[in-house]
Parts: C-alpha cells; structure tokens; sequence
C-alpha cells in the first residue's frame, strides 16, 4: 500500500521483544526522523542469513523449493485449511482466485479499498459494479447488494477493511440464493480470527498479502486460500503458466510464484508473529485510551467476536467538533514529521479508470464518500514507541 516505507536498514532490525521502551523506541534510518504509518516487521537478520546459505547451497531458488513446501504447510496449519498456494504477492492471489473460479461478466465490490481490489477485475475482463458500504462496519454494505444483482453478476469482491471482517453470513445467503461466487480480499486480515476459526476461511476464497506494510510480511508475497483442494490445485497450476505436466499447458496461465527468500522469511515471521501482534496490541491501547477524550474524534470499536490483528488505527475526523477538517491534520502532522495514510481516499471509483463504472457516482455511495473524507490512520508498528505516540496525541491535541 505504500511502497516508501521499504527503505528499512536491514542492519538495525530493532525488534527485541522485552518490551523495553528504550529498545522499542523509534530508531532513525536515513529517513531521519520521519515516523511513517507503517514499517516492516522483520526478524533479527543473523536468523535470516542461514537460512539464506542454505537456498545458495540447495541451488534451488524458487519453484516450489524446501522452504516454499515448509511454509505453505506451516500457513495451512496456522490457519487450519490444506488448501492454500503460496503466490508472490497479494494482487495476484486475486487475480488468481478469480481466474481458478472461472468469473465471468460483472462483479460487485467495494470502492473503500486499495485500488488492487478494482484492478484484478479490470485486468480480467470483468466489470466492476459499487455497492456502497456500511458506515460502522466500513466493509461493503451487505443490504445493499441485492439491488445490484443483474443477469451477468458472477461474484461478490469484498474486502475485510483493516481486518474487520465483512458481514459473513448475509453474503454467504446472498451467494448461495442467486448462485454467486464470493471472494474476499483479505489482505488485512492476516491473524484475524472470528468464532475462534480464521477469518481467511470464508467464502469460496481469500486472499492474502505479505507485503512490507502488512503485519506479516515476506517482503512482496501472498497467498491464495481456498474453500476446496480442485480450487487450490487450479491455483497451483495457474500461478506456474498453467502448466500441467512438463510438456502440457492447458490454458492461459501467469507466472505468480513465490520464491524460496520470501518463503524462507515467512517461516522465520512464525516464531515472531505472536509478538508482533501483542506489540501492537498495546501500541494500539495505547492510542484509544487518549485518543477516547479528544472530542471530534471518532474511533471504531474492534467487534467482540474477533480475535484482532491490530493492522491499522484508523480515525474519522469530525470537522466542526474537531475544528479542523483531515486535510488539516494530516497537512499538520506531516509538517512535524509523522505521515499519517489517507486509507482509503480517494475512493477506487474517484480514479479516472473505474469513474464511469457501474453504481460510480456518488450519490450511490454516500457512506463510502463520508468515510474517505474524513478517514486518517495513524502510524502503527512494532518499531513505534509510546513515547511517539505521545507526541502525535499532543500534536493533535495542539492543532
Ligand atoms: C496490500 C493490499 C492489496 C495488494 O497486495 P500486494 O501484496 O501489495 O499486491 C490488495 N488489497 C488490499 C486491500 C491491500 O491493502
């Protein structure tokens, strides 16, 4: 989502976990003192470099090496389901799974996401159609969708907006009474649970991305994670040029393959990942306990059936209580250094590519302008400090 924040310097990873303020507390790189809304957690990089000689000494960089096997078995039993494909990044893991589902014609989606939700349906051909979303919930709005079902819908592309989960069952009814496919893109919800089961175990697939500015990342890196094993073995094919067997290739394939590095990064995350969340779960209390008096705020509160990811603290400025409009937050604290993220604005159907498309305008999606509006989020991750978190609470305070 933002591609400035890979500059980390891979010899200072500052991830020591003992909760020491000192060890935690935001260490400059060349970006000086910038504080960016996101930054990769990484493990310490004497762990990586071993594992590095062994893909040198294996001689196998890629094509379902010894660490992309491992890994995509450890994803699967993290996430309790055999059918996952590990793909390079998380765009083509949709761009997959609608390919493996053989969608055709129009499909509804959301135009409160990154721009890649929109994309993989432009880029196959698909047409999308706006549904406009659920201002408390902020994922696509699951009342709303009926009316947009014509003839030619196929499927529903939903995404679980920083991590919360969509309206899972109301989809799934919807689905199942006009014969839709439902994808989710679940590129947030790495280690989201709802019901004690994975998030990513809903609809026919999810997919997930593993990028930098992800809570788990393999650098660039993703997976595709499908409701049946003929849904995972079409994406396993696919993801290789649709190649069947060496000499046969069956259909129009891409190459979407994940690389023994990044696989080899992902298994090292697993030993971290429970401490990435819990450092940001404190980071994030953090923030609500003062950011819950500041009037003109508003903040959402995490569903209580979910085990959370802690991915993104978004805020919604209200403009005449707060006294000043987002543009004016965000303009301010940058002027000091932090650089808050505008997730999601401008909205997917304000760019110029999908401004004519179906349901666009924007009287049809007035709950997905409101919230673009006024949305920032602020700077979370595990290199953040309280001590700077203190300081973006007084600057807001201080406007
Ligand atoms: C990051 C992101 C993607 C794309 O993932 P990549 O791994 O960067 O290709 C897709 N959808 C959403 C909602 C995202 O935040």
């Amino acid at each position: 989502m933002d591609y400035q924040l890979l500059k980390t310097d891979l010899a200072k990873p500052l991830l020591n976990f003992d909760l020491n303020e000192e060890i935690f507390s935001f260490v400059s790189n060349d970006n000086s003192d910038k504080v960016t809304v996101s930054k990769p957690s990484l493990p310490p990089i004497e762990e990586f470099i071993p594992l590095v000689k062994q893909i040198w000494e294996s001689g196998q960089i890629t094509n379902n090496g010894n660490f992309h096997k491992k890994f995509e078995n450890v994803v699967g039993e993290y996430l309790n389901n055999k059918n996952v494909s590990l793909v390079a990044n998380g765009t083509l893991a949709l761009l997959l799974a609608l390919k493996a589902l053989d969608i055709k014609g129009e499909v509804i989606t959301t135009p409160y996401s990154f721009v890649a939700t929109s994309h993989v349906l432009s880029w196959n051909g698909l047409t999308p159609v706006f549904c406009d979303i659920n201002p408390s919930t902020l994922n696509i709005c699951s009342d709303k969708i009926e009316a947009l079902i014509t003839k030619n819908t196929t499927a529903i592309l939903a995404t679980h907006v920083y991590g919360r989960p969509c309206d899972l069952e109301k989809i799934e009814l919807i689905a199942k009474k006009y014969n839709l496919k439902v994808i989710y893109d679940a590129a947030h919800a790495f280690g989201v649970k709802i019901n004690n089961k994975s998030l990513l175990n809903y609809g026919d697939v999810s997919a997930v991305s593993f990028h930098g500015t992800k809570v788990f990342t393999t650098f660039e890196g993703g997976a595709v994670v499908a409701n049946n094993k003929d849904i995972k073995l079409k994406i396993d094919m696919y993801k290789n040029f649709a190649f069947k067997n060496e000499n046969t290739v069956v259909d129009v394939g891409i190459n979407a393959k994940m690389n023994e590095f990044q696989a080899a990064l992902g298994l090292l995350q697993f030993k971290y990942f429970d401490k990435y969340i819990n450092r940001r779960k404190k980071l994030y209390n953090y923030y609500l306990s003062k950011l819950k008096y500041v009037s003109g705020i508003d903040l959402k509160f995490i569903p209580k059936n979910i085990v959370y990811n802690y991915s993104y603290l978004p805020i919604f400025i209200n403009e005449k209580k707060f006294g000043k409009s987002r543009d004016d937050l965000y303009d301010h604290l940058k002027f000091h250094n932090i650089l808050a993220r505008k997730y999601f604005y401008p909205l997917i159907t304000d760019f110029p590519s999908y401004k004519n498309s179906k349901n666009s305008n924007h009287k049809n999606i007035p709950n997905a302008l409101k919230t673009s509006r006024s949305v920032l989020c602020l700077p979370l991750h595990t290199s953040l400090s309280t001590k700077i978190i203190d300081k973006i609470i007084y600057l807001i305070k201080n406007i």
